[in-house]
């Protein structure tokens, strides 16, 4: 940590800040100049007070970090990208990931000619929300566990692993019990009780960044599963809420760049509620391939136009077909395959 000192601050009056830092445990370092001054601090904050809180003394401007808030996600502590096992299919590899699937499960009939058509495709992974976050309470819910029986219907005659979200604390029992990925929705991505509750299933997790999630913030909702013992995390760049109006949220391409560059964990964009318009899904997916992502999640329906959620961004099978196709140059550029 750095003390940043207010200017002209007496030599006497910055003792004081030194002495306080030292009898919190932690050794400085003063560089006294004319008019500014620092204090240097070494020390672990987590088993010695914050020194954030010394930011509240009169005679501190800031109080600046030097590490890295988040650990065991950074790059720094793990160079080599980390390969998840997804029971049997690796995620983070050479390979992208292809997940695919509605938005919702709705019927058995909608969910087994999806998983037979994205598979078909090159998918490997099925999604499907069985219970569903929806802004209004009047609107369609999810079947929930009836929804979780499909899912494992699914997998059971497809071979697809599957990734669906758990919205509560009180479901990730059942949740686990069916899927492959735990999906942690963006409405929930900094509900630490939730999180720490699906960390400690063992299960791999599928972490949305938040609406409103500064990218900081995603890691460090990261670091609360790795640091339950679960290192097996994908990062999920899903768009944010910004100003624009032509999408329904604003992809944040330049997260994805960064998480990879910052952290060791595979990193999945789900380019469907990133614009929420099924003609951008395409292009979308090109974009983050192109920034390093080692995987999709795309929704695909039948028949998008009576979809029971997020009909707008869903694209029908043929059109995930040539989605799939299409992406071929583009992985080629980076050198990944399906
Ligand atoms: C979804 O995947 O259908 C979903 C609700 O995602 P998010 O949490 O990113 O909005
Ligand atoms: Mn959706």
């Amino acid at each position: 940590m750095i003390i940043v000192i207010k200017p002209h601050t007496p030599k006497d009056q910055i003792d004081e800040v030194v002495a306080e830092v030292e009898r919190l445990g932690y050794t400085s370092h003063a560089i006294v100049g004319a008019v500014q001054s620092v204090i240097a601090c070494i020390g672990d904050e987590t088993t010695h007070h914050t020194l954030e809180a010394l930011s509240a003394l009169p005679q501190v401007a800031k109080v600046m970090a030097v590490q890295r808030r988040y650990k065991l996600v950074s790059r720094e502590s793990h160079p080599q990208s980390t390969v998840i096992d997804v029971a049997g299919v690796p995620v983070g590899g050479p390979k992208l990931s292809l997940m695919a699937g509605p938005c919702s499960v709705e019927s058995e009939e909608q969910l087994m000619k999806t998983a037979l058509a994205v598979k078909a495709a090159g998918a490997t992974i099925l999604r499907g929300g069985a219970f569903k976050p929806r802004t209004s309470p009047y609107e369609f819910q999810g079947l929930g566990r009836d929804g979780l029986k499909l899912l494992a219907q699914a997998r059971a005659e497809t071979g697809l692993r599957i990734v669906t979200e758990v919205l509560s604390e009180n479901d990730v029992d059942d949740v686990a019990a069916v899927a492959d990925i735990l999906q942690i929705g963006a409405r929930n991505a900094q509900n630490f009780q939730l999180l720490i509750a699906a960390a400690r299933t063992g299960k791999p997790i599928l972490l949305k960044r938040g609406m409103s999630e500064r990218i900081e913030e995603w890691f460090l909702a990261a670091e609360y599963i790795l640091s339950e013992g679960n290192v097996n995390v994908m990062l999920c760049e899903r768009g944010i809420r910004t100003f624009e109006t032509y999408t329904r949220n604003t992809l944040d391409l330049a997260a994805v760049a960064i998480a990879k560059k910052e952290t060791h964990l595979p990193v999945i964009v789900d380019p469907s509620q990133g614009a929420g318009r099924a003609d951008l899904v395409p292009i979308l997916c090109a974009g983050a391939i192109a920034m390093g992502a080692d995987g999709l999640i795309v929704e695909v329906h039948p028949h998008p136009a009576e979809a029971l959620s997020d009909g707008q961004q869903q694209v029908d099978f043929t059109g995930f077909q040539k989605l799939v196709s299409g992406l071929a140059p583009f992985l080629q550029a980076v050198g990944r395959s399906v």
